[in-house]
């Protein structure tokens, strides 16, 4: 597998500041393989002591063996504790930095993909990362001393017996080849189903009061129980693979098994060896088989697991923040638009040809109908997308160079769906950072918020994304969350759609008298008072601006927006 450049930052996080409990964990698990070399040896010394029927050399076995076994008691222990250590932290480390990467994204990022890869990422990729990764790398360690120290053993006690070994073992050695790489193909198929599960069942429970008003609860149960079967189905498949995997490898050890046996007996009655040999030599041929069934296994869920590492890292790239030209965070001029197209597909233009002009300060009603793109507008104000043509510069300086960070210090947008944190209205509002009292009792007073702070307090909480709050009552949060960050271009995208007549308008108004502000408000509300503190109403209808003016302007032009007005009225 290549091994690109952002694969090996995971990797990386696995080993930062772990290497001496990795080699530590290493170092006690080769010496742990002494274990099964001592049994092995003590298996074949005691065959000897029973033929020769010697009660002294029986002693002096009894006590060595029994020092042995503390000794690799204390290896076992120790391996254990420095494995575990190892494993904790490098996953610790991985999903940090998987989630500094995700939080690392553009702000449209997430509002365009699928959050259910991210869930499995962090969730069960991760699990499956822990044990054919981080596991395995450390149990292939263990194989492979194994296998060495168990062939050295064999090597010493009969090399006629061991070539014989090596000649039969070619046969596990071939089925293990060749039916790991299926075994990797099915795995993937089964990370990328379970995925489309998880994100399937996501969505299932997202809607569930959808669901449940629209009756559609079969529907639904029918669509989970294929969904699910197709899971198991896939999970079915690996599962009957990796039984074939060792039922083949069963049967070729047996057959090497008993090849040893047989040409052990004969070298012995030939007296060329001893019986404790063929017995040593038979228990040691299972730390050589083994490792020679297990490591093509082992390194197949190795690479099934690079990955998912390889798949986190390209999906934590995706879409990632580009750096660009820091912008100053004020606007000096005018933020200017010439002929703009724009398509979330190639062959489908949303906007097409807007050219218009923002200027610092002022304040911008967008109207039109609903899908004529005045959301998409708004979004590539932000950042969202660079892949638009013509220029929209931002005092001159082109927004698709400029980096975004910045530019979320210019601008804030404020958009019908709202986050919220678990958490009081107080760490709602602020975001967890510190402002002066009196700057967040204005943000308060300006989005309507008063009379519900005096009555539940700042301390009141605002349940799983807002649940105990109004869906009126959770937008003017996030608009005084805005107000507060206190941008100078300030973007609201029917901001003010869930409240009342009264509240819409008093919140506007007060927005629409903060000086200094530029303001771009995409509203549906055609209310004349408001209409007519707009410094330009922008007019917009599948996708083109068709008028701009003054309200009293358009209204006297009787075109477009007269009849939107009238209809409206
Ligand atoms: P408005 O805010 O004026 O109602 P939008 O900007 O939301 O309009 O949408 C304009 C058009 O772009 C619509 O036809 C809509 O279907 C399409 N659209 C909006 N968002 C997306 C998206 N993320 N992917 C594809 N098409 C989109
Ligand atoms: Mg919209």
């Amino acid at each position: 597998m290549k091994r690109n450049a952002d694969i090996r930052e995971y990797i990386r996080a696995f080993y930062q500041g772990n290497r001496l409990n990795f080699a530590l964990a290493l170092l006690f698990t080769v010496l742990s393989t002494g274990g099964m070399l001592f049994f092995s040896w003590v298996l074949g010394e005691i065959t000897n002591i029973i033929t020769a029927g010697s009660l002294e050399r029986l002693g002096g076995t009894l006590r060595f063996s029994a020092v042995a076994i503390v000794v690799l008691l204390w290896v076992e222990l120790l391996m254990y504790r420095f494995k575990a250590r190892f494993i904790h932290q490098a996953l610790r480390q991985y999903k940090d930095l998987a989630f500094s990467r995700l939080a690392g994204k553009n702000i449209s990022a997430f509002s365009r993909e699928n959050t259910g890869r991210y869930l499995s990422a962090l969730t069960n990729d991760t699990n499956s990362i822990e044990e054919n990764y981080l596991n395995r790398t450390l149990l292939l360690v263990f194989y492979c001393a194994m296998f060495v120290g168990g062939l050295a053993m064999m090597l010493w006690l009969s090399w006629k017996l061991t070539l014989a070994a090596g000649l039969l073992s070619l046969l596990p050695i071939l089925c293990s080849l060749v039916m790991g790489k299926g075994l990797a193909v099915r795995e993937q198929a089964v990370s990328d189903q379970n995925e489309r599960f998880v994100s399937q069942v996501k969505d299932f429970l997202s809607g569930f009061s959808v669901i449940k008003s629209f009756k559609a609860e079969q529907a639904v149960t029918d669509l989970f129980q294929s969904a699910n079967d197709s899971t198991e189905r896939t999970k079915e498949r690996r599962r009957w693979w990796e039984y074939l995997l060792t039922a083949t490898a069963e049967a070729s050890g047996t057959i090497l098994q008993m090849g040893i046996f047989f040409y052990g007996a004969w070298l012995a009655i030939r007296g060329e060896i001893d019986a404790g040999t063929v017995l040593v030599t038979l228990n040691l041929c299972n730390c050589v088989i083994q490792p020679i069934q297990i490591i093509p296994q082992y390194q197949a869920s190795r690479k099934a697991a690079l990955a998912l590492i390889q798949k986190l890292a390209q999906i934590t790239r995706e879409n990632a923040r580009h750096a660009g030209t820091a912008i100053p965070p004020f606007l000096d001029h005018s933020i200017s638009l010439s002929h703009v197209a724009f398509g979330y597909a190639p062959d489908k233009p949303v906007l097409k040809d807007l050219s218009t002009r923002f200027e610092a300060g002022k304040s911008y009603a967008v109207v039109g109908p609903s899908g004529s793109g005045k959301s998409t507008l708004l979004n590539l104000l932000m950042g969202s997308d660079p892949d638009y043509t013509g220029s929209i510069a931002i005092d001159g300086q082109e927004l698709r160079a400029v980096d975004t960070d910045s530019l979320y210090d210019l601008m804030s947008l404020i958009g019908q769906n709202v986050f919220l944190f678990d958490d009081t209205i107080q760490n709602n509002l602020t975001m967890f950072r510190d402002f002066p009292d009196r700057q967040v009792d204005l943000a308060i007073k300006r989005s309507g918020l008063s009379a519900i702070v005096a009555e539940r307090g700042m301390d009141y909480r605002c349940g799983e994304n807002g649940c105990n709050l109004s869906g009126g009552e959770r937008q003017r949060i996030s608009i005084a969350r805005a107000l507060l960050r206190g941008t100078p271009v300030l973007l609201l995208d029917e901001a003010t759609a869930a409240l009342d007549n009264q509240t819409t308008f008093d919140v506007t108004d007060a927005i629409l008298h903060l000086d200094g502000l530029t303001r771009i408000v995409v509203t549906h509300r055609l209310d004349a008072a408001l209409m007519e503190q707009y410094d330009q109403i922008i007019v917009m209808k599948d996708g083109r601006i068709v008028e701009t003016g003054g309200y009293r302007e358009l209204m006297d032009a009787k075109a477009y927006f007269y009849s939107l007005f009238t209809l409206a009225a």
